[in-house]
């Protein structure tokens, strides 16, 4: 194969010398890649002003004749959505950061992976246009993300004596984030130092979008408590499964705040 060409929201630009970039993309085709954007910084003509963090372009890509391992590189790159909405707000820009952040830690080079893709894309768009609360937004991005990478938390039953979240008694449960799992009353370990105090209906919301997703988002109203419990619950979640801390998180907390 010569080349490729396909849809992409970049992820990170790297200075390589004095003219070069190196550029990783999610691409929709190809899942992520990385290129080399020849002469990059000079050359306005070629690429348009489309090589800006959180844009949409469609990337026309050749490989090297000559050297079999070396990245593709980038002949021309077509803005087709510039979400200039969140580059120019820090608080959008912080909450973009942090989701760019999760996929491209968590994503394989050169493995297609459509529904991570789009929803990015999805958010990135809902974000840019402010459809629905940023703070809802995130909560829905980290619990789908969760959901497709695997790693699916269980908010429907204790995950000790199995009785379903709604005929728990008490308000609150303990979620466990270390093991994905709630724990009701009776059955928490109260020295476990993974384990949130969370309210039954901040579960029950997380688990509706969830099961929902982006569309039916706008509907549904979180209370200021099960917003700030969400973030803590999942901000906690999804670095302690990926193994790692996020850098823009702390810049998300600083913005946000
Ligand atoms: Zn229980």
């Amino acid at each position: 194969m010569a080349g490729f060409t396909s849809d992409a929201i970049l992820f990170r630009k790297i200075e390589y010398g004095d003219h070069d970039y190196i550029i990783t993309f999610l691409t929709e085709n190809l899942g992520k890649v990385s290129v080399m954007a020849k002469n990059a910084k000079k050359s306005v003509k070629r690429f348009q002003g489309a090589l800006d963090p959180f844009s949409v372009m469609n990337i026309e890509c050749t490989y090297s004749k000559t050297r079999k391992n070396a990245l593709p590189f980038l002949m021309s790159a077509r803005l087709e959505e510039p979400f200039a909405g969140i580059r120019t707000d820090a608080v959008k820009t912080g909450y973009a950061s942090y989701w760019i952040e999760i996929l491209n830690s968590y994503l394989e080079a050169d493995k297609e992976q459509i529904e991570l893709y789009r929803l990015l894309i999805d958010s990135l768009a809902a974000l840019d246009k402010g459809l629905i609360a940023k703070e809802v937004l995130n909560l829905l991005f980290q619990i789908r993300f969760m959901t497709i990478a695997g790693f699916s938390p269980d908010f429907v039953c204790c995950g000790k004596c199995r009785v379903p979240i709604d005929r728990i008694r008490e308000g609150n449960v303990v979620f466990d984030f270390k093991d994905g799992r709630f724990f009701c009353g009776k059955c928490a370990d109260r020295t476990s130092e993974t384990g949130i105090r969370v309210s039954k209906g901040t579960l029950k919301q997380l688990f509706w979008i969830n099961n929902n997703g982006i569309q039916k988002a706008e509907r549904i109203r979180f209370s200021p408590v099960s917003i700030r419990e969400g973030e803590k619950l999942l901000e906690a979640f999804v670095p302690c499964h990926m193994g790692r801390e996020f850098k823009s998180l702390g810049f998300l907390r600083r913005v946000r705040s």
